[in-house]
């Protein structure tokens, strides 16, 4: 069970007068605004537990009871209400604070090639603004007010096994309901309108990477700045190029004849084609690596690993069918097949009739 006097330092007859000054000391600080300590937060909201439970004669009624019965059941269900109480309170405090609108988290979907070398790139999403009708207000003009029919215009409300009252849940505690809501946002004051923004990919971004662009993400609230607009990269996948670390594959095709005599073929590259000479002998599946045409990223570049694949040509001329038939005779390829294709014997009957 937490210890709300050992939390503001005050005795257990402390009266309100010592409550009120140990905790306006420490909300001093510990207050979030003040104290960057990532734990200061976790403290302030312990000590304005500690607060609205010591101040409030009833509740500290209810909490030395249940202190002195050892309940532990008992408290956690007080210590439920009293966070949900405190979060509301600090809730509505920060409503009305200038406030930095949320960040915006899009995926965006790249060429290589566009994220090799940077691009532009529009992205689309739906982005939160103040509401053009009521000027973010929620309200169009005057507010036009009736009392909150729950709570009897108080703001609180007792329910369940507690006799202190909480925030009303119909009007948000603050004990009135406005009539005359801007029909545009329904008293939100805020909606949304498709973003189209252009940004800029830059040189090297790699498949993960997320890009932040700063201060395009939902507008900011009560005059705050906007949020952040951050792209995740993905990558589309390529017709040609398998992208392996920095590293690139392709698979290219060569006609048996340059395979066995060598010479030079045209390969493409992420900046276009280029001359690559292909070793005499060359078999199907070697590789020949093209240091430094990989992917760039960060000063550095990976390779391109190119894969021979030997065409075998399937509809053969009359002559090229000749000139393969004297290869085979030359290599003592006895096997094969010398018959005459089912066209040209077609070809062959036409030309006798
Ligand atoms: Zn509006
Ligand atoms: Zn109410």
């Amino acid at each position: 069970m937490k210890d709300y006097y050992k939390i503001l330092g005050v005795s257990r007859d402390a009266t309100q007068e010592e409550i009120k000054k140990a905790y306006r000391r420490l909300a001093r600080l510990y207050h979030p605004d003040r104290n960057p300590d990532p734990k200061a937060e976790e403290m302030f909201k312990e000590i304005n537990e500690a607060y609205h439970v010591l101040s409030d004669e009833e509740r500290r009624r209810e909490y030395d009871r249940i202190l002195k019965s050892g309940d532990e059941r008992k408290f956690k269900d007080f210590l439920e209400y009293i966070q949900e109480f405190v979060e509301s309170i600090i809730k509505g405090e920060r409503a009305k604070k200038p406030r930095k609108g949320q960040d915006v988290r899009v995926k965006v979907h790249l060429s290589l090639e566009e994220a090799a070398f940077g691009c532009e790139k529009v992205v689309e999403f739906d982005r939160w603004v103040d509401c053009p009708d009521c000027g973010g207000k929620g309200v169009v003009g005057e507010a036009e007010t009736v009392v909150c029919h729950a709570c009897g215009g108080k703001g609180k409300r007792v329910s369940g096994i507690f006799s202190f009252p909480r925030p009303c849940s119909v009007c948000k505690g603050k004990g009135f309901i406005i009539k005359n809501l801007c029909p545009t946002c329904l008293g939100r004051g805020r909606v949304t309108t498709k973003a189209r923004i252009k940004v800029k990919i830059p040189p090297g971004t790699d498949e993960g990477d997320v890009l932040k662009v700063p201060e395009k993400g939902h507008s900011g609230v009560n005059g705050g700045p906007p949020g952040d607009l951050y792209l995740k990269v993905f990558f589309k996948e390529h017709p040609i190029f398998k992208k392996v670390g920095l590293d690139l594959y392709l698979e290219h095709r060569i006609s048996y004849p340059l395979a066995v005599l060598g010479g030079v073929t045209k390969v493409p590259t992420l900046e276009g084609e280029e001359e690559v000479f292909v070793q005499p002998g060359t078999e199907c599946g070697s590789t020949k690596t093209l240091p430094g045409k990989g992917f760039p990223r960060e000063g550095r570049r990976g390779n391109l690993i190119i894969t021979f694949r030997i065409e075998v040509p399937k509809n053969l001329t009359r002559s090229q069918r000749k000139l393969l038939e004297k290869l085979a005779k030359e290599l003592g390829e006895e096997g094969v097949d010398k018959g005459v294709s089912f066209k040209e014997r077609i070809v062959g009957w036409i030309r006798r009739i």
